[in-house]
């Protein structure tokens, strides 16, 4: 059973150390799509908080959280890959030192990203237009930024 492992800034204030116990999201995406089994090799996926600026390797403390809940889960690991918060920032630019939600999700980012404008979608560029967790309403896997944006693309055509 290999361990994928990512690994997320836990906030400004977060002392240079992953904790003994981090918080670790785990998820077994081959439950809904089998293909990405081989026989009984399944992938499983976590990802931890760890400091801002974060540039170490949390997978044992990450292991050894999961073996707390799950004894025996370290002797069914085959292999693991692990994405450090600079490998995530250097895949995505959004994602400065690893922060998945692309900065602050406070309520002031949630209206105002990627500036302080009426017109977050507009780009200055005659019909282009922004969309992405960059935009509002900001991070996560809702679709409302490129709905948002659609609607800004929209009324220019009025
Ligand atoms: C590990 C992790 C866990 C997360 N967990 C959650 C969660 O539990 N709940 C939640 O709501 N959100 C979660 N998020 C956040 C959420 O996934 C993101 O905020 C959201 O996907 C951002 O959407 P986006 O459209 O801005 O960018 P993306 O989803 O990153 O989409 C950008 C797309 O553009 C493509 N692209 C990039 N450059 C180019 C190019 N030059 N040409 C063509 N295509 C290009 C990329 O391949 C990608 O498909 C998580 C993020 C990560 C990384």
């Amino acid at each position: 059973m290999p361990v994928y492992s990512r690994l997320s800034p836990g906030g400004a204030n977060a002392a240079s150390e992953v904790p003994a116990r981090p918080f670790v999201l785990a998820a077994q995406q081959y439950v809904a799509d089998p293909t990405r089994s081989v026989g009984d090799l399944h992938p499983f996926y976590t990802y931890a908080h760890v400091p801002a600026g974060y540039t170490g390797d949390a997978a044992d403390a990450i292991v050894a959280q999961v073996e707390r809940f799950a004894p025996g889960f370290r002797d069914r690991i085959r292999a693991t890959a692990v994405c450090s918060t600079t490998q995530m920032s250097r895949k995505n630019a959004n994602y400065v030192g690893g922060d998945i939600v692309s900065g602050a999700n406070d309520p002031l980012q949630l209206v105002f990203r990627p500036r302080v404008t009426l017109h977050p979608y507009a780009t200055g560029a005659d019909g282009v237009f922004l969309c992405s967790a960059a935009t509002p309403p900001g991070a996560g896997a809702h679709g409302m930024s490129g709905y948002w944006a659609a609607q800004a693309a929209l009324r220019s055509l009025t």
